[in-house]
């Protein structure tokens, strides 16, 4: 596993004042915090005053998407070169909400995944699988899909190098968790899909687990031996809630 990570997922949420808030005071109680990274990604217009906010912190910031081309006539997107420009480490990629709402197939997330690396950011590869998915008994054909496809992309050493989020479709933003077993289950099975290519590449990537993470159930869930920290949405817009799981996290990784 790679240090772990906690990375807060603000959706389309806040607004500056809100979003000040919240910046300062996750800031100030992540103060001297050792023993995981920590990060935020709000909508694109927010990235400057995380930037300003957070900036000389232990905390770093990413988007939460990126486009798959580099520069261009594509109104609407945002390059990887602009996130990095305005100091972003992290791109979500793949969320289930993108290739939801906005039909991303698997070869349009393995094509951003490309991107991001290529201006230098760590993309956050999102896989999982939805609840009928689940029922017909399909999880691990369908994470392995979602996985292979970049692999087959950008290659297992890149994807090991990167972050992976495990987020059971069912799970996020439903209030209903994975139980931890189910959780471990997955992440074992993705670190040893990775190794299947190399030995050294399944210890060494680091597997987040995200849908309906709480403070209450953060503890348990980090836990389980392949699960090296959480992707959050919901409880990352509550200061109190996001850094008590970033202090799970921490606790893990010390
Ligand atoms: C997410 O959107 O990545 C997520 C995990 O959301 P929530 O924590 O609200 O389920």
């Amino acid at each position: 596993m790679g240090q772990p990570l906690v990375a807060g997922n603000w959706k389309m949420h806040g607004n500056l004042s809100t979003n000040a808030k919240l910046l300062d005071s996750v800031r100030q109680a992540l103060v001297g915090v050792n023993g995981a990274r920590f990060a935020v990604c709000p909508p694109f217009p927010y990235l400057e005053q995380a930037r300003q906010a957070l900036a000389g912190s232990n905390i770093a910031w990413g988007s939460q998407n990126v486009s798959e081309h580099d520069s261009g006539a594509y109104t609407g997107e945002v390059a990887g070169a602009m996130l990095s420009d305005f100091g972003c480490t992290y791109a979500i990629v793949g969320h289930s909400e993108r290739r939801a709402i906005y039909g991303e197939r698997d070869a349009q997330v393995a094509a951003k995944f490309q991107a991001a690396l290529r201006a230098g950011l760590v993309p956050i590869l999102c896989v999982g699988e939805t609840l009928a998915e689940r029922e017909s008994g399909d999880t691990e054909t369908v994470v392995a899909r979602q996985l292979d496809a970049v692999v087959a992309a950008a290659g297992a050493q890149a994807v090991a190098d990167a972050v992976i989020a495990y987020e059971p479709v069912w799970a996020i933003g439903t209030g209903k968790t994975a139980t931890p077993g189910q959780a471990q289950s997955v992440h074992e099975f993705i670190r040893k899909r990775l190794a299947a290519h190399g030995s050294a590449l399944g210890p060494k990537a680091t597997i987040l687990y995200g849908g309906s993470v709480k403070a209450s159930n953060a503890v348990e869930l980090f836990g389980q031996a392949d699960v090296d920290g959480g992707l959050i949405g919901g409880a990352a817009l509550v200061a109190d809630d996001f850094v008590a799981i970033c202090k799970a996290a921490a606790n893990k990784g010390k």
